[in-house]
């Protein structure tokens, strides 16, 4: 019995020095004295955020960078129209401090992934989750006008994502007061780096003839970029949530391009790129590059940032129609 305590009482030694040892401190590798005691930084949770997509998820990082826990929902390079949710979105949402999303009839359109996402997470809108949108000039899908009805791309016009940024960066800062000034800081930094290229891309196309001048992609989500930057588009299909390269949508397009002499055509990361071959096939004007609409490239690749998918934009499309 006696060397049965002893036994346990040597275990309960060593586990006791192995837990002072995991709990000190200061026993690093640096070998410094650990006679002065650590200060007591009051170490807060950082607030944690969830953002819809890519683009969006780049603007928070931006004002925010690592003051947040942040989690996108829909990966780079698919489609943020219709999406189902994984149980880690659902997850996080649930837990969630604040939720940004595009709202104007994006992750709200389609199957509605959104507003199902929200009503089972018990979040409240305006509260809980905030259209980053609020406040933009709001296009709608050709001969609509109604709630539902918005063409959601704003953000392909600059202007507008300084809009997006802004909100962003107001309740960041109401949600978590302590770090306001630093979000406000960056914004402002992040503000005048999407301003000078938003006003070089306002005379970035005055010098293409208008024959030539069309902006074609797979999805005709160019409208708020062809109104601030003076540039046409035309499209296969309208929006992402409706039928996506029907005999008719690819007929109607090719007759178009017949009439014109655009040089170029565009196909998004985010689409099925089959049915603008299709067109590119059938009229003989070659595909020229990818362009990013509903989502950032891969990190390290061009486009990787909102900044940097809107610089390639803008180049990649003058560049082409120029030719
Ligand atoms: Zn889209």
């Amino acid at each position: 019995m006696k060397k049965v305590m002893s036994s346990f009482k040597f275990i309960v030694t060593i586990m006791l020095g192995f837990l002072l040892v995991a709990c000190s401190p200061s026993t690093t590798n640096t070998g410094e004295s650990s006679d002065t005691p650590k200060p007591q930084t009051e170490q807060q949770e950082p607030l944690k955020v969830v953002v819809t997509n890519s683009i969006l998820y780049d603007m928070t990082k931006n004002i925010a960078g690592d003051k947040i826990d942040l989690h996108s929902i829909v990966p780079v390079g698919q489609d943020p129209h219709e999406y189902e949710p994984l149980p880690e979105d659902v997850q996080k949402t649930s837990r969630a401090d604040v939720i940004f999303y595009n709202g104007i009839n994006l992750e709200t359109g389609g199957n509605a992934w959104f507003t199902k996402l929200v009503e089972n997470a018990n979040k409240v809108a305006n509260e809980d989750y905030f259209a980053v949108s609020d406040g933009i000039d709001v296009i709608y899908l050709e001969g609509e006008s109604e709630q539902g009805k918005e063409d959601p791309h704003a953000w392909l016009n600059i202007e507008n994502g300084i809009i997006y940024a802004t909100n962003i960066a107001k309740h960041l800062g109401e949600k978590d007061p302590a770090n306001k000034e630093f979000y406000d800081a960056n914004l402002k930094e992040y503000v005048a780096k999407l301003d000078k290229l938003d006003k070089e891309a306002k005379s970035k196309f005055d010098a293409i003839p208008a024959e030539k001048k069309l902006i074609v992609t797979s999805e005709g989500c160019f409208k708020y970029f062809s109104k601030a930057y003076g540039v046409p588009s035309a499209y296969i299909w309208e929006i992402n949530t409706e039928e996506e390269g029907t005999p008719e949508q690819i007929t109607n397009l090719v007759n178009k391009l017949n009439e014109t002499e655009v040089p170029a055509l565009f196909v998004e990361t985010s689409v099925d790129d089959r049915p603008m071959k299709t067109i590119s096939n059938e009229t003989g004007i070659p595909i020229y590059e990818k362009i990013f609409t509903d989502s950032i490239a891969n990190e390290g690749e061009n486009g990787d940032s909102y900044y940097s998918m809107m610089k390639w934009n803008l180049d990649k499309i003058s560049e082409g129609l120029a030719q």
